[in-house]
């Protein structure tokens, strides 16, 4: 059992909107923080907020934020006594959670063999199947590469079919097979790919649902026996596989199919023990739920859930990491209202090409129930080197239509001057008929560009 103790200092190891995110928590718990940064970063909104700053290495994301040495010096140096990961980078790297433990500080997320756990999907779906969370029907286990039985395999699952990396990410190491007779080379191809990008060549087969929504629940669990969650969210917009626009809760789900799947989730947590906050990722089609993922630390989305439940999942994050229970209990969670999220990109509307460069002029909307999470002002000079976001638009209403109304308002509001954004897509987006409607699956908005 971990003996509760205040966390002192924590470093923040990420940049941006989330390492701002992560900071303004801290500094609400009255903890002391640490901000590390590259070189290309230096004019980074939270290094000012912080209470130290430590340059940690040179522009490219494997000589700084990714290159564990560095951080953990930078930990050492400055007596930091915990590290947030935030999301990306290290945050789903086991190695790295094993190494700051391993060095005398607490890691702010899952323990190390948990994230090895989860980050093999293989694996992870074997847990899931254990604690009778719903999966995609598919090859129990790794595909064989003896071809019978994979034909044979594919034959019972039926098809389409699709092959998936054990060691993916990022939506990378995927194909769809539609006819019994690509299934070999597919299999191999998908091999050949997983070896060399996730050093990792092992693939499994899945039943491929063609027209399935993406919703996820949140979870926060102590690692101390306790675990609830907070709802679900449906991050159905996406484009190459990346989400653009979420909320929380997901519209028109079956009651039933809801309150089994969040149970189911609950239990998984406790059955693996985990600890922090947590994402399990789903498929919903015709009234079911099948798992695809488990993402082990904090998501870009978070927000949305924070806005129906009133709970801040970063500060329940840094109280379960200094050895805390959970604060609050199952029954204290109550959904409330809706909640959206636009993602804020530096990229061209229109192809999608990053666009960096100086912020001329930055205006944050305001007024009731909107919410912006951004390391944006006027000067800024967003880098070239990394994830183009700048930024996540939150509205908050007691009803759908009313976070939407909220949320065309507040893009009427927003300016960004002197570089391209996506807000004109968010623009469109919230005007959509379909969208407006609610329920949409993950192809919606790659079928409505290409017919744009
Ligand atoms: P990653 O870790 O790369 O994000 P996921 O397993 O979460 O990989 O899958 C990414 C996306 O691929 C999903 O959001 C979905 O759009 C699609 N996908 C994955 N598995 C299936 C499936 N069985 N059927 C249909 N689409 C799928």
């Amino acid at each position: 059992m971990l003996k509760p103790q205040k966390l002192e200092k924590v470093l923040i190891a990420n940049r941006g909107e989330i390492a701002l995110r992560i900071l303004r928590a801290c500094k609400e718990m009255g903890i002391k923080t640490v901000a590390v940064y590259s070189t290309a970063d230096k004019e980074l909104m939270h290094l000012g907020l912080a209470d130290e700053t430590v340059c940690i290495g040179p522009a490219p994301a494997n000589l700084s934020y990714l290159h564990i040495p560095a951080i953990i010096a930078a930990a050492e140096v400055t007596g930091a006594t915990a590290i947030h990961p935030g999301y990306g980078f290290l945050a789903e790297n086991a190695d790295f959670a094993e190494q700051v433990e391993k060095s005398g500080f607490a890691f702010i997320g899952p323990k190390a063999d948990t994230i090895r756990l989860m980050g093999d999907k293989v694996s992870a779906k074997h847990a899931m199947i254990a604690a009778g969370v719903p999966t995609v029907p598919g090859s129990d286990g790794p595909l064989p590469e003896d071809e019978e039985t994979a034909l044979r395999i594919g034959r019972e699952v039926g098809y389409p079919v699709i092959i998936k990396a054990a060691g993916g990410g990022g939506g990378r190491g995927m194909r769809v097979v539609h006819r019994e007779e690509d299934l070999i080379e597919a299999a191999k191809q998908t091999r050949e790919e997983a070896g060399a990008w996730f050093s990792n060549p092992m693939v499994y087969l899945e039943k491929y649902l063609t027209n399935p929504r993406h919703v996820e629940v949140q979870v926060i669990s102590d690692g101390q026996g306790n675990a609830i969650h907070l709802g679900d969210r449906d991050c159905s917009l996406q484009r190459r596989h990346q989400k653009v626009l979420e909320e929380a809760p997901a519209p028109g789900i079956d009651e039933t199919a809801r309150a089994e799947v969040l149970a189911r989730c609950v239990k998984a947590c406790v059955d693996i023990n985990y600890r922090g906050a947590g994402t399990f990722e789903f498929l919903y089609e015709n009234g079911r739920f099948y798992f695809i993922e488990m993402n082990t630390r904090v998501q870009v989305e978070h927000p949305v859930s924070e806005m129906v439940t009133g709970i801040d999942i970063l500060k329940e994050m840094l109280s379960i990491a200094a050895g805390n229970k959970l604060s609050f209990t199952q029954a204290d969670v109550k959904i409330h209202g809706h909640s959206l999220e636009c993602r804020i990109n530096a990229e061209d509307p229109a192809t999608f090409m990053p666009s960096p460069g100086m912020v001329k002029h930055f205006h944050a909307p305001g007024g009731n129930g909107v919410r912006v999470d951004s390391h944006l002002y006027s000067g800024y000079k967003v880098p070239s080197n990394y994830d183009s976001l700048i930024g996540k638009l939150i509205t908050w209403g007691s009803t759908r239509d009313e976070a939407m109304a909220r949320m065309r308002n507040a893009l009427d509001e927003i300016v960004v001057d002197g570089i391209k954004t996506n807000i004109p897509l968010h623009r469109d987006l919230v005007n959509d008929e379909g969208f407006c409607k609610g329920g949409v699956n993950i192809h919606y908005l790659e079928h409505k560009l290409a017919n744009k």
